[in-house]
């Protein structure tokens, strides 16, 4: 995982049009006119249909433990700072997303649809006109705001008790490129073989929203689109710079890769220096953790401890702890090792 945002993000426009410089795909699938809860999760299978929004669990599985909540609500927050192709895909592809969400609500009998999105009213007044039948409720434009239990909070008033999930409250919560899959399932027959994703190389301005085939090479993708990537000089972050990881020109797109960073090595890493006992990890923990005081637990070996783990459960490695390290400590790396522990 990466931890440092120092990158100049200052000239990314807010979004920016979808690209497709591949040939859209063949219908492979037949379509489907009606959507019911006995059928809808076989058909989600069958499209090979996981959280594009990076969980990759079967989406099947949650539309079956979802069944009976009341509110379906589509995630249009980025999910970290510099992507923006959850935008791109709701001003782009409402269709394909406003068929997929309503297929979703009626596969779980949910009466109501919201959208979260971050709060832009200028977005904001195109996304009603887009999606009038939808409740649009504005986030705050901070990272982790897209984080599910992030969302949850706001949704129910308070801090959800650690361990429960949203559909304990009557909520499915659904990532706008999931939802899209689905729509263009329906709509257009065609499976999921396309991901689009936020393909960003600060150094060179270069910064754009594209659709590409899954099981593509990156190399293939920065080749198309001309990037002067150099693996000395350079590293690839697949999904951000919080949460993300470092991947190779062999690696292919997947169905969870939500952006490619093309990133100075000099910007990313730096050395790790003594903790100053500051806090300011514990301050920005969006769920009020003790990010430092579980890494050195972590890295003394005592994880056998029951509020350890109930704490480490917690976590979902937003990576924010890291980011305001003014020592540079690896906690969210440190923390990830933890999890393993569970
Ligand atoms: S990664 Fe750090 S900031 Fe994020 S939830 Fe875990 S402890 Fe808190
Ligand atoms: S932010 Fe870094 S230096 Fe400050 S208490 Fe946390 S780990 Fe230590």
């Amino acid at each position: 995982m990466l931890r440092t945002i120092k990158i100049d993000w200052e000239h990314l426009a807010d979004f920016q049009t979808l690209e497709t410089p591949f040939p859209r795909p063949e219908r492979t699938f037949p379509g489907i006119d009606e959507i019911n809860p006995e059928t809808f999760p076989a058909f989600l299978d069958d499209i090979e249909l996981v959280g594009m929004g990076g969980a990759g669990f079967p989406t099947s599985e949650k539309i079956r433990a979802n069944r009976h909540s009341h509110t379906l609500v589509v995630n249009g927050i980025e999910c970290e700072p510099g992507i923006t192709i959850d935008t791109a895909v709701l001003l782009h592809e409402s269709l394909w997303v406003a068929a997929g969400a309503e297929a979703c609500a009626k596969a779980i009998g949910a009466k109501n649809i919201v959208l979260v999105v971050k709060n832009d009213p200028e977005l904001i007044a195109k996304f009603r006109k887009l999606y009038d039948e939808f409740k649009i409720i504005p986030f705050k434009n901070t990272y982790p705001s897209g984080a599910e239990k992030i969302i949850l909070e706001k949704l129910i008033g308070k801090r959800p008790a650690p361990g429960t999930r949203p559909f304990q409250f009557g909520y499915l919560i659904q990532n706008v490129v999931s939802l899209r899959a689905v729509g263009r399932a329906i709509i257009d027959g065609i499976a999921v073989v396309e991901r689009p994703l936020t393909l960003t190389m600060p150094s060179i301005g270069f910064y754009k929203n594209i659709i590409a085939p899954i099981g593509l090479s990156i190399r293939e993708i920065l080749a198309i689109n001309n990037l002067p990537y150099d693996p000395a000089i350079h590293i690839i972050s697949d999904s951000g710079l919080m949460m993300g990881k470092e991947v190779s020109l062999d690696d292919a797109i997947e169905k969870t890769t939500l952006s490619l960073l093309i990133l100075k090595r000099d910007a990313v890493w730096r050395e790790e220096r003594p903790c100053t006992r500051c806090g300011a990890c514990n301050t920005a923990c969006p769920l009020g953790l003790h990010p430092f005081t579980l890494t050195e637990k972590i890295r003394k070996g005592k994880t056998t401890n029951n509020a350890f783990k109930g704490q480490m459960a917690e976590c979902f490695l937003c990576g924010v702890c890291s980011a305001v390290c003014p020592s540079d400590i690896p906690l969210v790396q440190t923390l990830a090792e933890g999890k393993k522990c569970l």
